[in-house]
């Protein structure tokens, strides 16, 4: 059975097919450049494993209080190594991407001190754990304040406004490189490699935290690579490789990483303990595989770009855009795109796939949201995903795809969708 034969079977008609391919053959260019990050990257990884003597030994586990657990002591080596930084904090007990920044944060400042965000408003999540929203042990319930500098209509920095904001009590620099779901652009890491220039000029004891979700390996270089002091992720997303259950990281300096470990566990006991139970080998080949299955996430974002962007729709990045995360936003205008949408990315997943997702009052949302996803791991958005609020401007945001294949497939299938449902007509 050929390849178009396979995809008729599957339910992607002749149309759907020319059109992509047609889309496809112009992203050659792209999608090597996309391969040649992915090849540094891998070689990267490989590196800071052989560095460290990664060897199968350090794929058992522990339990109980996890002392002497080699095997995560070593991964938390091998992430400081590729990610350029003193020391590293991987592990399965950080059960969140939100959870390791509340850790960087709540780790490093103290009752009188401020943080600063120099990028607008953080992810959702951290206005509780920052108290912007009051809540139940919020940064600001300890006493520490906050301050917000918006990025410009242009996305860039405001310097002088960050100058002006920065006083004696500012301890901590929040940068967030990913857009998350708002609609700025998101940070490459040049840019953000300038702005700590320009905050460590003022003071050089601030301390740059960067939110790294969705960012890494998506360039060659990371923030820390120019003086970040933390860069902060989680390993359901792009540094797991797909393979991590669970857990965060933080990479950084070694007072920083100190003062987050005896955040983590207790003081005094910090980073000697915490046991690994029997999942560091995912781990660590979840960190050998991320490298090119970022790469596929990516090219199934700029595939998507430029798939809705021919067909009129506004997609966010553009097709033409350098990228700096795997996000990829596409707005419908109407709720019908939006659902058709990610009923493709669901009816193309290896999991769930017979399941029609359904728009529903989410708590903690103002509207209906609608949700695709049919992952290995659950919640895992470097797994093919999709997610839109119902609301103006109806747009839909996705992310992941393990392989571009699958990638690839599900759009094509949303495209499908919305040709079945007569929003979108090709010819
Ligand atoms: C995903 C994400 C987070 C953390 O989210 P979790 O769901 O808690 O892992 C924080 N910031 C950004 C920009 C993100 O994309």
């Amino acid at each position: 059975m050929s390849n178009s034969e396979m995809y008729s079977e599957l339910g992607i008609s002749k149309e759907v097919l020319a059109f992509s391919k047609d889309v496809l053959d112009s992203l050659k260019e792209r999608f090597e450049k996309i391969d040649e990050v992915a090849e540094y990257n891998q070689l990267k990884v490989i590196k800071a494993m052989k560095k460290n003597k990664v060897s199968e030994m350090h794929f058992n586990g522990s339990s109980g209080y996890g002392y002497n657990d080699d095997g995560r002591d070593n991964l938390e080596a091998v992430f400081a190594d590729v990610f350029h930084t003193e020391e590293a904090l991987v592990r399965p007990n950080i059960v969140c991407g939100t959870h390791a920044l509340a850790i960087a944060l709540a780790g490093n400042l103290r009752p009188g001190d401020e943080l600063l965000s120099i990028s607008g408003k953080p992810y959702d999540t951290l206005e509780e754990v920052i108290g912007i929203r009051p809540s139940k042990g919020s940064l600001a319930e300890y006493g520490v304040t906050y301050s917000q500098v918006d990025l410009q209509g242009d996305g860039s920095f405001d310097l002088e406004s960050i100058r002006n904001a920065i006083n004696e009590r500012t301890k901590v620099i929040a940068i967030q490189r990913s857009k998350g779901y708002q609609t700025r652009k998101t940070l490459s890491v040049e840019e953000i490699a300038r702005a700590i220039k320009f905050v460590k000029e003022i003071n050089n004891k601030l301390i740059v935290m960067v939110d790294n979700c969705y960012g890494e390996f998506v360039d060659t270089v990371e923030p820390s690579d120019f003086g970040a002091d933390m860069i902060v992720g989680s390993l359901i997303k792009n540094p797991g490789g797909g393979l991590a259950p669970i857990g965060g990281y933080i990479a950084g300096t070694k007072e920083c990483i100190e003062n987050c470990a005896y955040r983590l566990t207790t003081p005094g006991l910090g980073k000697e303990v915490g046991a690994s139970l029997n999942i560091n080998k995912s781990l660590y080949q979840g960190l050998f595989l991320a490298p090119t299955v970022t790469a596929s996430a990516l090219k199934g974002a700029v595939f998507a770009a430029n798939i809705y962007e021919k067909l009129g729709f506004k997609v966010v990045p553009n097709g033409k855009e350098s990228r700096h995360d795997i996000i990829q936003a596409v707005e419908f205008g109407i709720p019908e795109g939006v659902i058709e949408f990610c009923k493709g990315i669901q009816a193309a997943a290896p999991v769930d796939g017979y399941v029609e997702p359904e728009p529903w009052a989410m708590p903690g949302y103002d509207s209906d949201v609608i949700m695709a996803a049919g992952a290995f791991v659950s919640g895992a958005s470097i797994e093919l995903s999709a997610d839109g609020p119902i609301k103006p401007p109806y747009a839909v945001y996705f992310q992941g795809g393990l392989t571009f294949p699958h990638a690839k497939f599900g759009i094509m299938m949303s495209l499908q969708k919305l040709v079945d449902a007569g929003i979108v007509k090709l010819f």
